[in-house]
Formats: structure tokens, C-alpha cells, sequence
């Protein structure tokens, strides 16, 4: 009956330093794995960030490139002819006509006469001879009386 008694006893003793040590541990084992998870996180985001950087170096390098070879003005130039190409048809200047918006041309100051050929910008109906509004839309998508773009329409 005295054995039996003692070895619960004896295990409570010894049991009991061992659950601290287990608790300690358990409590090193979580703060390391929550450091390790931190580093790889961290890892991962330095290592995505790095990524981005290298990325927005390379578009930078790649957009000087075309420049250089030509290839962005080349598509501007097509993107413009594609807008000049969505203009409303040229008209014929009737003086007698009163749907007409302005009776001067503000590229050459002059009046329109009759039966010249005008352009008519949509967004803001400013009318221009046709001849004096080409080449100003060739380098320059507004209008130049008011600076409204055309190119909304594209
Ligand atoms: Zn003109
Ligand atoms: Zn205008």
C-alpha cells in the first residue's frame, strides 16, 4: 500500500518542472516560428519590391531605347493621322449662310471668302480654312483659337 502510494507522488514532482520546461518551450518555439515567418515575409517583400524597382528600371531603359530608334514618334504620327482622319468633312464657306460660327480665320486673321474650303473642329465648331488648320493639327491636337483637344474623339 506505502509503494503504491508514492510513485503519483514522485510523478507530480518530476512532472511539474517538465511542464515549465515544455511551456518554455512552446513559448520559444512560437517566437521563433513568428521570427522566421517575419524574415520570410519580409524576404518576400523586399524581394517583390526589389522586383518592382528592377521592372520600372527596365520600362524606363525600354522607353529611352524607343525614342531613340524612333519607334514612339512613329506611333504618335499614326495615332495623329488616325485623329485627323476622324474630323467632320470640310466645308464650303457661304457667306450667306448664318450657321457659321465665326467669319475670321484665327490662324491667318483673314476673312473666309466665299466657297474656300473650311474645317469645322467638332468639340467647339471654331472654323478655320482648311489649308491653315492642317498643319497646325499635324503638331498640335487642339484647337488654336480656344485649346479644346480633338482628341477626345479618337
Ligand atoms: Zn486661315
Ligand atoms: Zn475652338
Amino acid at each position: 500500500m506505502v509503494f503504491q502510494a508514492s510513485p503519483p507522488v514522485a510523478a507530480h514532482h518530476t512532472n511539474h518542472p517538465r511542464n515549465v520546461f515544455d511551456v518554455l518551450m512552446n513559448i520559444a518555439y512560437y517566437i521563433s516560428s513568428a521570427i522566421i515567418f517575419l524574415l520570410i515575409v519580409g524576404g518576400i517583400v523586399f524581394f517583390i519590391h526589389c522586383f518592382v524597382l528592377c521592372i520600372q528600371l527596365a520600362l524606363r531603359k525600354l522607353v529611352v531605347f524607343l525614342q531613340r530608334v524612333g519607334i514612339l514618334q512613329a506611333l504618335e504620327e499614326r495615332n495623329k493621322k488616325m485623329v485627323l482622319k476622324t474630323l467632320p468633312p470640310l466645308v464650303k464657306f457661304r457667306a450667306h449662310e448664318s450657321v457659321l460660327y465665326c467669319s475670321t480665320c484665327a490662324i491667318c486673321l483673314e476673312d473666309f471668302k466665299d466657297r474656300e474650303f473650311c474645317q469645322i473642329l467638332p468639340l467647339c465648331n471654331h472654323m478655320f480654312h482648311s489649308n491653315c488648320i492642317r498643319p497646325w493639327l499635324i503638331n498640335n491636337l487642339k484647337c488654336p483659337n480656344c485649346r479644346t483637344s480633338i482628341v477626345s474623339l479618337a
